[in-house]
């Protein structure tokens, strides 16, 4: 499918968590239909979507259904398994790619990739024994970082190395998955773009946002983010190289580190970013509006900012600072209505308008 899907027509989404359900709001502003694809439960997403499916990503008869009852599949979620992506794709196309997919499950294929087309990444080992590790150590110092190759987010799946007598409970915290070591980047800040490409190889990248994390999780994400007028056209140069290698439709999320005027790439999302949310308050089109539009082979939009923001995420308890939010002059509320407020549990966001736009588009 070439030609741009019209209002009425259906956008299939692997996942119904925040990201699903915000995106099937965006679809739905557009005329266009979501239908979720989900296995747990009472997803965010089931309740904005225009269909749900709740099925197990190896139930070949739902996914069947599931790819024949819509027009174009994206995701939200990445660690979709290649048999289901193999089934849906026989039937209908997948955006962004399955190799954009494939390379960014494993950080090891993810910093491989990066290096090959030139950018910067930490220095990395791969780390599957207790040799390896010794080895890794010996080649990239400390302090490091031992990481699961797939299947972390939020900083799961990671353990710090800051001596020697740190690293054998880092491997056991790995508990058998493959690994990789990452030395530790001493960063000035982290930054991140949200960047998309369309169906006519348009690239339109949003103003980069400045990230605190708090406990390996996004904390806060401010914009304009504290850089050099330089380092921001290379953020968005680095974003467009990724997209262009990638042969990419939708939007992605590209974690750097500033480190004096140096940017190394962290990882990329092949998604909607959390990072990205407050485009829906400070820019004239949303992130998630924007990877709906490229998906459905529409044009993208001119991403322009109009305020200075700084998005901060509600997670578990946070939730009780709802009623005090509500009354706050300049700041937008975004709950993900789930009902149980967990620990580490992302359950909303609000946006707060810092004012106009101070620098800059
Ligand atoms: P998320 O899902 O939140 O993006 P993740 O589990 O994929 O996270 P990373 O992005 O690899 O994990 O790491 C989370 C955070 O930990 C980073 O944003 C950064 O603050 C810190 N971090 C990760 N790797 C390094 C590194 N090599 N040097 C310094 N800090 C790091
Ligand atoms: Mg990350």
């Amino acid at each position: 499918m070439t030609k741009p899907l019209n209002p009425g027509q259906t956008i299939g989404i692997l996942g119904g968590g925040q990201l699903g359900r915000m995106l099937s709001m965006a679809a739905a502003r557009l005329g266009l239909k979501v239908h979720i694809y989900e296995p747990g439960a009472n997803p965010p997403a089931g309740e904005t979507a225009h269909r749900l499916t709740t099925a197990s990503y190896d139930d070949a008869e739902a996914l069947a259904a599931f790819a024949e009852s819509v027009d174009v599949v994206t995701y939200e979620f990445e660690n979709v398994p290649a048999a289901a992506l193999d089934l849906i794709e026989a039937r209908v196309p997948i955006r962004p790619n399955r190799q954009t997919l494939a390379t960014s499950q494993d950080r090891l294929a993810e910093k491989t990739f990066l290096i090959d087309i030139g950018l910067a990444t930490a220095p990395f080992a791969t780390v599957n024994t207790e040799a390896d590790l010794a080895q890794a150590l010996a080649q990239i110092g400390m302090p490091s970082i031992l990481k699961t190759r797939r299947l972390g987010y939020d900083g799961k799946g990671q353990a710090r190395i800051n001596d020697r007598h740190d690293a054998p409970a880092a491997l056991a915290a790995m508990n058998g998955a493959d690994a990789i070591l990452e030395g530790f980047v001493n960063f000035d800040r982290e930054i991140s773009v949200i960047a998309a490409r369309g169906l006519d190889d348009t690239i339109a990248c949003f103003e980069p946002g400045e990230n605190v994390h708090k406990d390996g999780i996004l904390d806060t994400t401010r914009v304009p983010a504290d850089i050099s007028a330089a380092t921001r056209e290379r953020a968005f140069g680095i974003a467009g190289t990724i997209l262009t290698a990638l042969d990419y439709i939708g939007v992605i999320g590209v974690e750097m580190f500033v480190s004096s005027d140096n940017l190394i790439i962290n990882e990329f999302a092949p998604r909607v970013h959390n990072s990205g949310h407050w485009t829906e308050a400070g820019a004239v089109i949303d992130q998630f509006e924007q990877h709906i539009r490229a998906v459905a082979g529409w044009p993208l939009v001119d991403p322009l900012r109009h305020s200075d923001v700084e998005m901060t995420n509600l997670i578990g308890d946070d939730i009780n600072q709802t009623h005090d939010i509500a009354c706050e002059t300049g700041a937008r509320l975004h709950l993900y209505g789930k009902a149980e407020a967990r620990p580490g549990r992302k359950m909303g966001h609000v946006t707060r308008i810092l004012g106009p736009v101070t620098d800059r588009n």
